[in-house]
C-alpha cells in the first residue's frame, strides 16, 4: 500500500478508523488478537531446563559428583546417595534464586516499557506502545520514540531524526500533506513516521499503518536500544574475587588433603574430604546471589516508586555526591495557580487555590471586576488563545491534560469569565510554533471571525521583552520606551522574589498576505500585553529531603528555567540554597568555560533560567571536580545530560521517552523526595551485599582451616565430607540471602557517600572476615578436641559436637553481620527473615543429631547436656570477643 500518497480520508478508510474518535476499545482489542502485539520479535530465553541443569555445570561440584560415584562403588551407598540429595537441594536453591532474579529484571523491564498516547473512543489515553494496533489514532510529542509506523495527519513544528532506520542524524521535517511520487525512499516519506525513530520536536497526529514486524523496523529486524542489562562494576569485581578465593581454596584445601595424608589418613577418605571440602568452600556463588540481592533491592525501590532501568546504577546511587535537580514538578507540586497579574500598569491580585475556577481579581485591596479591565480581557484571552492545554474534571477534581503552566492562564481566564470553549468560537489557529525550553516561549498564528490575523506569543517575561517593541496601555499603543520597560521589569522582579513563575503575552496583528515560515519570523516586534504571576508549592516532602542529603554528605543543586529571583526565593524555602551560597544563571553559565565553571561550580546551588544544554555543561563540571553525580531531566534535550551524569534520573510522568531510554532511574512521582529514597535504598543494597559478603567469607575460612589446623596437629577428621556439604547448603545458603534483606542501619545516611574505587574489603571488612574466620576455625576444633577427651575418645561423638559448634558459631555470627560497628547496636529481631533462617538451620541442626536415621546418614550422635552448654559458650565467642574491642575504639 501506497500510504504516503493517499488523503487523510483515504488512510482512515482503508484502515476502518475514525480520526475523530479513533478505534473503539473493543475493535483495538480484537485486532490485537488478531494481528498480534506490536513488538520485534526477540530472541529465544532459556528454558527451565537448561537453567536448572547449568547449576552443575560447576567443576568442583562435578568432581564431587563423580567421587560420590566412587564411593557407591566401594560400597558406601548412604554417603553416596546423601551427596547426591545435597548437591540436587544445592541446584534447587541456586535454580530458585536465579529464577527469581530473572523474574524481577523482566518485571522491570516491562515497567519501564515504551507507552504511547493514542485516541481510543473518543479519549487520548496512555498505553504500552506493544498495544497499538492498525488504525489507532496517536499522538506525538516532542521526546517520545514512535510506537508504530504512522501515516500523519496533522503535523505541527514536528521533527523526527530517524538515523535508526537510515543513518542519517539530522532530524526530518515532517508534514501531514500527501506526496506525489508513488516510489520514493524511506527517507523522503515526509508524512510517515516509523516505529523506533525520535521525535525531536514539534508535534503531530497520525494512523497506525503497521505495527510488529510488518513495520520498516521489523523488516530490517534489528533491535532496538535495549535497557543495559549488563554486569555492575561490583559483580565484575567479585567475578575477579571469586577466581582469585578459588585458588586460595583450591590450595588450603590440597593442603589439607596432603597434610592428612602425610599424617598417615586414608587417601580416599582425604580425597572426598578435600572435594566436599572444595565444594563449601569456593564462594562459587557470589555474583549469583549479588544479582539476586541487586534485584530485590530493585524491587524494593519499586515499592518507593523509583524504577532502575540499568542495574549498575544501583551501586553508583550508593556513592552519589551531588543531586541536580529541576525545581518545576520535582521540587514544587507543578500545580500553578496565577496570583498577580500585570497588565496596562496596574498590578491585579487573583485569589482561589490550585485548579478551582472560584477567584476573585482586586487592586490594592479593592475587588476589580475584571470583565471592565480591558487590559486583563486582553491578556487573557491572548493567554487562552496561546494555549494547548485543556482543564477536565474526574470524579470532581479538576485537572490539567497538558502543561500546568496553561491550566493555570485558563483557571486565571475563566475567572475573568472568559471560558476557553467562548473565547474559541471566535477564531480558528493557522500555525503553532510549540514550547520548547530553549526558546522559551510559544506562539501561535490565528484568525479571527473577520478574517483578521494575529501571532500570539507567550514565554518568559524578559525574553519576550526583548521581541517586543511596543505596549498596550488604555486601550492604546504605545512604543516600549526604555522607561516602560524598566517599568515592567520591576513588575517582574517583585513578582519573582516572591516566588512567583512568571508568564508574559504578547501580540501582532498580521497582514492577509504575509507568510510566515519559521518561529524567529513570528516572534517579533510583538505589542506587549501585560505578566501573569503564578504560585507553584513546594512539594511538603522535599524540604525535609534535601536536609537528609545534606546529612548523608550529599549536595543539593537546583536547575531551572525559571527566572533567577524565583528559583531564589524557592532554593531558600527548600533549604537548597544555603547562606552564602551562589545563584547562577544562563546568560553568565553559557560565557563560563568548562574550566571556569569547574573552579566555580562548588559554591553554586542554583542554576536559573537556563536552556537544556547546559546542564551537560554543569554535569562535566562536577565529574571534573570528582564528583558522582546525578541528574534530573524530561525532555529531549536533556537526554545527553543524562546520558553523562553518574545517575539520570528521568521524570515517570512528565518525562519524555527518549528522556527514559537516557535514564538509568526513572521517577514514578516525578519527586525529588523519591531520588532521596532510592539512594538510600542504593546504599543500603550495597551494604547488604558486603554484609553476606562477609558473612559467607568468615564461614568459609572457618570451614577451612578446621580441618587444616586438625591435619596439622596430626588429629582425626574433625568432620566428615556429608557435614561439610551441609554447613555449605542449611548454614551458609539461607541466613546469606537474609542477610541480603536486611533493612538500612540507623546511620546508612548519615555518613558521606562511598568513594566509588572503594574496595569490596575496605573500612575493616577485610580484618572481621578473617579474624572471625579464624576465631570460627579454632572454636570448632576446642569443641571437637575436648568432646573428644571427654567421651574416651569416641569420634563420632567429637565429629559431632564440631559439627554444632561450627553451625552455631555461624549462626550466632550472622546477627554481627548485620551491624557495621558493633552487635550490641541493632536488635536481634530487626529482620524476622533472618531470625526465620536462623530458626530454621538450628531446627534443622537438632534433627539431623537426633532423628535417628539422618543422625546415621549425618554420621552424628546426640549430645549430653553439659557439651551443649560448652558448645554453646564456644560458638559465642568469635562474635563476643571483639564486640567489646569495637565498643572500647570508638
Ligand atoms: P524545570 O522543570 O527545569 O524547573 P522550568 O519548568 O522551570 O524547568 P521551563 O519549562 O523551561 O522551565 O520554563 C522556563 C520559562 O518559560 C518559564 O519561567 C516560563 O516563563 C516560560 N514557560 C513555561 N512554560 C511555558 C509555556 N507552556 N508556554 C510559554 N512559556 C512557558
Amino acid at each position: 500500500m501506497q500510504w504516503h500518497t493517499l488523503a487523510a480520508s483515504d488512510v482512515a478508510h482503508e484502515t476502518k478508523t475514525n480520526v475523530k474518535t479513533g478505534l473503539t476499545a473493543a475493535e483495538a482489542e480484537k485486532r490485537l488478537r488478531q494481528f498480534g502485539y506490536n513488538e520485534l520479535a526477540e530472541g529465544k530465553k532459556e528454558s527451565a531446563i537448561v537453567v536448572f541443569f547449568r547449576q552443575f555445570q560447576d567443576f568442583m561440584v562435578l568432581v564431587l559428583l563423580l567421587a560420590t560415584v566412587i564411593s557407591a562403588f566401594l560400597g558406601e551407598y548412604v554417603d553416596a546417595v546423601a551427596i547426591v540429595v545435597i548437591v540436587i537441594m544445592n541446584a534447587i536453591l541456586g535454580f530458585i534464586q536465579e529464577r527469581r532474579a530473572e523474574k524481577s529484571l523482566a518485571a522491570l523491564k516491562r515497567l519501564s516499557a515504551p507507552q504511547a498516547v493514542v485516541l481510543r473512543g473518543g479519549e487520548w489515553v496512555k498505553v504500552p506502545a506493544r498495544e497499538l494496533v492498525v488504525g489507532d489514532v496517536v499522538r506525538l510529542a516532542s521526546g517520545d520514540r514512535v510506537g508504530a509506523d504512522v501515516r500523519l495527519i496533522e503535523a505541527a513544528g514536528l521533527e523526527i531524526e530517524e538515523s535508526a532506520l537510515t543513518g542519517e542524524s539530522v532530524p526530518v521535517a515532517k508534514s501531514a500533506a500527501p506526496l506525489r511520487t508513488a516510489q520514493a525512499s524511506l527517507g523522503d516519506l515526509h508524512n510517515m513516521a516509523f516505529m523506533g525513530t525520535l521525535v525531536t520536536r514539534g508535534n503531530g497526529i497520525g494512523i497506525v499503518i503497521a505495527t510488529g514486524m510488518k513495520t520498516a523496523m521489523g523488516q530490517i529486524a534489528t533491535m532496538l536500544e535495549e535497557a543495559d542489562a549488563g554486569a555492575t562494576p561490583l559483580q565484575r569485581r567479585l567475578e575477579q574475587l571469586g577466581k582469585i578465593l578459588l585458588v586460595v581454596a583450591l590450595a588450603l584445601t590440597a593442603m589439607v588433603v596432603a597434610v592428612g595424608v602425610v599424617q598417615g589418613h586414608d587417601v580416599y577418605e582425604m580425597f572426598l574430604a578435600g572435594v566436599s571440602l572444595a565444594v563449601a568452600a569456593i564462594p562459587e556463588g557470589l555474583p549469583a546471589i549479588v544479582t539476586v540481592v541487586l534485584a530485590l533491592g530493585v524491587q524494593r525501590m519499586i515499592k518507593r516508586n523509583a524504577i532502575v532501568r540499568k542495574l549498575p546504577a544501583v551501586e553508583t546511587l550508593g556513592c552519589a555526591s551531588v543531586i541536580c535537580s529541576d525545581k518545576t514538578g520535582t521540587m514544587t507540586e507543578n500545580m500553578m495557580t496565577v496570583t498577580q497579574v500585570w497588565a496596562g500598569g496596574r498590578t491585579f491580585a487573583v485569589s482561589g487555590v490550585g485548579f478551582d475556577m472560584a477567584g476573585e481579581f482586586s487592586e490594592r485591596g479593592r475587588a476589580v471586576d475584571p470583565t471592565r479591565v480591558p487590559e486583563i480581557a486582553r491578556l487573557l484571552t491572548m493567554a487562552v488563545l496561546c494555549n494547548r492545554s485543556e482543564l477536565k474534571e474526574e470524579n470532581g477534581r479538576r485537572y490539567v491534560d497538558g502543561d500546568p503552566t496553561e491550566g493555570a492562564l485558563l483557571v486565571a481566564a475563566a475567572k475573568a469569565g472568559l471560558a476557553k470553549g467562548m473565547v474559541w468560537r471566535e477564531y480558528t489557529v493557522e500555525q503553532e510554533f510549540p514550547f520548547d525550553s530553549e526558546r522559551k516561549m510559544m506562539t501561535v498564528i490565528v484568525r479571527d471571525r473577520n478574517g483578521r490575523r494575529l501571532v500570539v506569543t507567550k514565554g518568559a517575561p524578559d525574553v519576550l521583552l526583548e521581541r517586543a517593541d511596543r505596549l498596550e496601555w488604555n486601550g492604546r499603543e504605545q512604543v516600549l520606551t526604555p522607561a516602560w520597560k524598566e517599568t515592567i521589569e520591576k513588575a517582574i522582579r517583585q513578582m519573582a522574589s516572591s516566588a512567583l513563575r512568571t508568564i508574559a503575552v504578547a501580540y501582532r496583528p498580521l497582514a492577509e498576505t504575509e507568510r510566515i515560515v519559521s518561529e524567529k519570523e513570528a516572534e517579533t516586534k510583538l505589542r506587549f500585553l501585560g505578566v501573569a504571576g503564578m504560585i507553584d508549592p513546594p512539594r511538603p516532602e522535599v524540604k525535609q529531603a534535601v536536609a537528609r542529603c545534606k546529612e548523608a554528605g550529599m549536595k543539593t543543586v537546583m536547575i531551572t528555567g525559571d527566572h533567577v529571583l524565583t528559583a531564589t526565593a524557592i532554593a531558600k524555602q527548600l533549604g537548597v540554597l544555603p547562606p552564602g551560597g551562589k545563584v547562577m544563571d544562563g546568560t553568565t553559565l553559557s560565557k563560563l568555560s568548562v574550566d571556569e565553571l569547574e573552579r566555580a561550580v562548588d559554591d553554586i546551588y542554583v542554576f536559573a533560567r537556563v536552556a537544556p544544554e547546559h546542564k551537560l555543561k554543569i554535569v562535566n563540571a562536577l565529574k571534573r571536580r570528582g564528583h558522582i553525580v546525578a541528574m534530573t531531566g524530561d525532555g529531549v534535550n536533556d537526554a545527553p545530560a543524562l546520558k553523562a551524569a553518574d545517575i539520570g534520573v528521568a521524570m515517570g510522568r512528565s518525562g519524555t521517552e527518549v528522556a527514559k531510554e537516557a535514564a538509568s532511574l526513572v521517577l514514578l512521582d516525578d519527586n525529588f523526595a523519591t531520588i532521596e529514597a532510592a539512594i538510600e535504598e542504593g546504599r543500603n543494597i550495597y551494604e547488604n551485599i558486603r554484609k553476606f559478603i562477609r558473612y559467607l567469607l568468615a564461614s568459609n575460612v572457618g570451614e577451612i582451616l578446621v580441618m587444616l589446623f586438625a591435619m596439622l596437629l596430626a588429629l582425626p577428621l574433625p568432620l566428615v565430607p556429608i557435614q561439610i556439604l551441609w554447613v555449605n547448603l542449611v548454614t551458609d545458603g539461607l541466613p546469606a540471602m537474609a542477610l541480603g534483606l536486611d533493612r538500612p542501619e540507623e546511620n546508612v545516611m548519615k555518613r558521606p557517600p562511598r568513594r566509588p574505587d572503594e574496595g569490596v574489603f575496605a573500612r575493616g571488612l577485610g580484618w572481621k572476615i578473617i579474624s572471625r574466620g579464624v576465631l570460627i576455625g579454632a572454636v570448632t576444633l576446642a569443641a571437637f578436641l575436648t568432646a573428644y577427651e571427654r567421651s574416651g575418645e569416641d569420634l563420632v561423638y567429637a565429629q559431632t559436637a564440631a559439627f554444632a559448634t561450627l553451625v552455631l558459631a555461624q549462626l550466632i555470627h550472622v546477627f554481627d553481620c548485620r551491624c557495621d560497628r558493633s552487635i550490641f547496636d541493632r536488635s536481634p529481631f530487626g529482620n524476622m527473615y533472618l531470625v526465620a533462617a536462623v530458626a530454621v538451620s538450628l531446627a534443622l541442626l537438632l534433627v539431623v543429631i537426633y532423628y535417628p536415621p539422618l543422625a546415621a546418614v549425618f554420621h552424628t550422635k546426640p549430645l549430653a547436656a553439659v557439651d551443649w552448654l560448652l558448645i554453646v559458650g564456644l560458638s559465642a565467642l568469635p562474635t563476643f570477643l571483639f564486640a567489646g574491642s569495637f565498643r572500647a575504639r570508638k
